[in-house]
C-alpha cells in the first residue's frame, strides 16, 4: 500500500509499505479521510521531539472497518468509524483514574510511539474506534479531532454564564473555543489573530470582538472594554510567545488561563510573576473527547465544513508540506484534509 513517510526534518515521501494485520483485539482500517493537524506540520518540520523518523504520521482519520482481530466485538467489517489518536495501557494509575492522555506507556497515532495514518490503511486498537453516524460527510468527519480537543478542554472548566472570554489564536481550534465557550454561557468572547482570513470566521462561531494584533493593540482593547478589570478566562491557542504574554495582561485578577497551543520551539519567555501576584489558575490540556464532539457535528451544534479550504490525495500530501501551503498558510489556508 501506498503511505506518507516522514523520513526526518522537511522530508515527507510516499513510499509502498506492507499493509499492517491487525492483533486480536486490533482493527484494520481501509482509509477514507485524515485531517491534517497543527502537529503535523510540528513534526514535519522536526520541532516535535517526541517524534522518531522514519514513521507514518497522520492522527485525525477515519474509514471504512476492513478486517477485524479475533477478539473484536464493537466494530464489524463494513463500519465507517473515526479514530481516537490516544494509545493507552489501560492498566497504569493514570488509566485506572481515566487520564489515559498521561498513561506512561502509551503513545499518540502518527506521533509517538505508533505508526500514523496517511496511508491506504492503518491499524487501530478496538476500543479507539467510535461508529461515523451517517449525517456527518468523510470531509467533515476530518475535524472530529480538531473540535475533540477543545471539548475536552472546554469540560474541565467552568464557564460561568456572565462571564468574558479571551481566545488568541483563530485557528480551526479557536474558533470551535469561541463557540463551546459561548455554549458553555460566555457572555462576551474576544477573539484575537494576526490574520483577517481567520478571524472573518469569528462572528460565525460565536465571537463577539475581533482584533487584528497585527493593526489594534489587545491588550488595551480587552481592558479598555472590561472596565480595566480584564477577562475571565484566557485560552492560549495560538502556540505564540507574545499571546501567551498578552493573554496574561488581560486576565481578570483571579482568572482562569487555559494553555492550549502547541510551542513546540523550545521554551518561552513568560511573566510568570503576574501568574503568583494575580493569583492566575494557569492549566494544560492536552487530550480529546471525541462522543461530544461527534453529537455537536451530527446535529449541525458546531458547523466545520466551511472551515475545510484545501483537500489533498496521498500523492498530493508531500507538496502540500513542502511548498508552504500548510506551513506558511499560502492561498487562505484554515483547514486541510487528506481524502482517499
Ligand atoms: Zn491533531
Ligand atoms: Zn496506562
Amino acid at each position: 500500500m501506498k503511505a506518507a513517510v516522514w523520513n526526518g526534518p522537511y522530508d515527507l515521501s510516499i513510499k509502498d509499505v506492507q499493509v499492517p494485520t491487525p492483533s486480536r483485539e486490533e482493527v484494520l482500517i481501509k482509509t477514507k479521510v485524515v485531517g491534517i493537524c497543527g502537529s503535523d506540520l510540528e513534526i514535519y518540520n522536526g520541532r516535535f521531539k517526541q517524534s522518531t523518523p522514519p514513521m507514518i504520521i497522520g492522527h485525525e482519520g477515519g474509514g471504512v472497518v476492513h478486517a477485524v482481530g479475533a477478539g473484536v466485538s464493537a466494530v464489524k467489517e463494513g463500519d465507517s468509524v473515526i479514530v481516537e489518536c490516544v494509545l493507552y495501557c489501560g492498566k497504569c494509575t493514570f488509566c485506572k483514574q481515566g487520564r489515559v492522555n498521561l498513561c506512561v506507556n502509551g503513545g499518540v497515532i502518527g506521533m509517538i510511539g505508533a505508526q500514523g495514518e496517511y496511508a491506504e490503511y492503518f491499524v487501530v486498537p478496538e476500543r479507539n474506534c467510535h461508529i461515523l453516524p451517517e449525517e456527518i460527510s468523510w470531509p467533515e468527519a476530518g475535524l472530529i479531532d480538531t473540535l475533540s480537543c477543545p471539548v475536552y478542554a472546554i469540560s474541565k472548566m467552568n464557564v460561568p454564564l456572565d462571564s468574558t472570554v479571551a481566545v488568541f489564536g483563530p485557528g480551526p481550534a479557536g474558533l470551535f473555543f469561541c463557540a463551546l465557550a459561548k455554549m458553555r454561557g460566555a457572555l462576551k468572547v474576544y477573539l484575537v489573530g494576526t490574520r483577517e482570513n481567520r478571524l472573518k470566521f469569528g462572528p460565525q462561531y460565536g465571537a463577539d470582538i475581533l482584533i487584528n494584533v497585527r493593526q489594534e493593540n489587545a491588550v488595551d482593547i480587552i481592558r479598555e472594554d472590561t472596565e480595566g478589570k480584564g477577562v475571565d478566562i484566557v485560552i492560549e491557542a495560538a502556540g505564540s510567545e507574545k499571546a501567551l504574554n498578552e493573554g496574561l495582561r488581560v486576565l481578570k485578577k483571579g482568572g482562569l488561563f487555559l494553555l492550549y497551543g502547541v510551542f513546540g520551539g523550545g521554551p518561552v519567555s513568560v511573566d510568570i510573576q503576574s501568574i503568583q501576584m494575580y493569583e492566575f489558575t494557569v492549566f494544560g490540556s492536552s487530550s480529546v473527547n471525541y462522543p461530544p464532539a461527534i453529537k455537536l457535528i451530527k446535529r449541525g451544534a458546531v458547523r466545520v465544513k466551511d472551515l475545510i479550504t484545501h483537500t489533498f490525495t496521498l500523492e498530493e500530501l508531500p507538496e502540500a508540506f513542502s511548498s508552504g501551503v500548510i506551513e506558511k498558510r499560502l492561498d487562505n489556508y484554515m483547514k486541510g484534509v487528506v481524502l482517499f
